[in-house]
């Protein structure tokens, strides 16, 4: 069954192939700004796309070239170097990091390439030359760069942006240097107060200073997945202008069709609004495993909505995620063990319907509905097909059951006991705060108490 996606550009439901002759799937996914730890809303993206990538693997094996970006230089890694006080390849290094360890944990296939925005200087410069030698792009007063968006008649296909709006959008932006209020920045001239020791030479004709944000997923791209790529993703934040941005540019500097497909997902909500590291009501990974909850939970709990509506994120749902994987595992080492010979392979196994839904724009509810619906089919029925097809199902989703879990993985009434500790002693009720310290104690863990939250701990033996 063919790989179908909803394409954001051309609002429709369309099959997901390979453009070039060498049929190698081109996929780009915009990737973390690495001046703060990765909340979980930015890993429902990053998982989102681990299941794409996971697909295409199935779908085109050893024919995806996955790329995934580091934003390691613009205005909020900057700042963040500048708050600490410490240089910023050093802020950039200690936030990657993280990024990757988490990244593992929640068992995201690792892309092809991951290029970074420093390490590709030259490559954003190039660009911007041509753009300014096709009359694209310009200097102004300061030495800094601009895109004339009025140069490229498509502006605003993507987001379907209209001339007005995009007044109002960009307004508050520094208009001081721009012919356009619209147009928007691809090389930024030097600010000693505000850039610290980060600058390198601009492009000819324009001052020192660092390249845009948006220019360098256009120049990684060119590098590392040439001019036509066959799958654009994000959250749906970068839609406008991010996305827009970088149609605009490398249309105009490659004069050739940039992206295929583009596909957005959509944001991890917390009490109805966005996760988000500005409004700071966000929970990392490691917010969520020092409460006891595994990050194969956290995952799951990810894919439960469907990615392209809104989802409210709540610790309840960590809960039933935990519980879920339980009973997935269990089935698997079960079915695993005790595989029954069978004549009669035939196709509609569960594992391929639930995949099938996947196939269907990433319907990652309704795959682990189909699962869980015929769960006792699996496991009455092991057939070669039926377990080869469920592994397959698993391996999509990105569930690895082949690792025994961890015996440190805290049970699902450890995590309650702890939870309802937590909310006691929040509430000054101390003796019930001390009564179910026991009953942790007495399950064989402890309980080391935070300013701000908790870490479970198995009690030595
Ligand atoms: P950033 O590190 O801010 O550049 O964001 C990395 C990725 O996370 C981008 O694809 C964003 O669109 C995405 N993102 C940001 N906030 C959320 C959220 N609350 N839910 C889902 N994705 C998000
Ligand atoms: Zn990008």
């Amino acid at each position: 069954m063919a790989l179908k996606l909803f394409d954001s550009l051309t609002r429709e439901i369309r099959e997901l192939k390979p453009s070039h002759p060498d049929g190698v799937l081109r996929f780009y996914n915009c990737g973390p700004t690495v001046y703060a730890p990765a909340h979980i809303g930015n890993f429902r993206t990053f998982v989102i796309n681990d299941v794409l990538r996971r697909l295409l693997e199935l779908e085109f094996p050893g024919k995806v070239k996955h790329v995934r970006n580091l934003t390691d230089v613009d205005d909020r890694t900057i700042g963040q170097s500048k708050k600490e006080g410490h240089p910023l390849g050093e802020i950039t290094k200690k936030w990657t990091d993280l990024f990757h360890a988490d990244c593992d944990a929640l068992n995201c296939l690792r892309p092809h390439v991951e290029p970074t925005a420093t390490g590709h200087i030259r490559e954003q410069v190039d660009m911007i030359e041509v753009l300014m030698q096709k009359g694209n792009a310009y200097r102004a007063a300061d030495g800094s760069v601009y895109f004339k968006i009025n140069s490229f008649p498509d502006y605003g296909a993507l987001s379907r942006i209209k001339e007005r709006e995009l007044k109002v959008t960009n307004s508050a932006f520094d208009a001081d240097h721009k012919d356009d209020v619209g147009d928007f920045a691809l090389w930024k001239a030097y600010k000693p107060e505000e850039d610290g020791d980060v600058h390198w030479p601009g492009p000819q004709g324009a001052a020192a200073g660092r390249p845009g944000w948006h220019i360098e997923c256009s120049a990684m791209i060119k590098k590392h997945l040439g001019e036509t790529i066959d799958l654009h993703t994000g959250g749906v934040d970068l839609l406008f202008p991010h996305h827009e941005n970088e149609i605009a540019q490398s249309t105009c500097c490659n004069g050739t069709t940039f992206a295929r497909h583009w596909y957005h997902s959509e944001h991890l909500l917390v009490d109805g609004t966005t996760m988000s590291k500005s409004k700071g009501n966000y929970y990392t990974l490691g917010d969520l495993v020092a409460k006891g909850y595994s990050p194969m939970a956290v995952r799951y709990a990810l894919l439960a909505g469907h990615p392209r509506k809104q989802l409210n994120f709540t610790l309840d749902s960590l809960h039933a995620a935990e519980s879920a994987l339980k009973t997935l595992r269990s089935v698997y080492d079960e079915v695993c063990a005790k595989v029954t010979a069978d004549s009669s392979e035939k196709t509609g196994s569960v594992g391929q319907m639930s995949v099938m839904a996947l196939h269907d724009d990433l319907n990652t509810p309704g795959a682990l509905g189909i699962l869980f619906r015929d769960l006792k089919h699996i496991r009455d029925f092991p057939t070669p097909s039926e377990v080869r097809d469920f592994k397959r199902a698993l391996f999509a989703l990105g569930f690895d059951f082949s690792i025994p879990s961890s015996p440190s993985a805290v049970p699902t009434d450890v995590t309650s006991l702890a939870q309802k500790r937590w909310a006691s002693k929040q509430s000054k009720d101390f003796a019930t705060a001390d009564a179910l310290r026991k009953e942790l104690a007495a399950a064989g863990w402890s309980m080391l108490d935070g300013k701000d939250g908790y870490k479970l701990e198995p009690l030595k033996k």
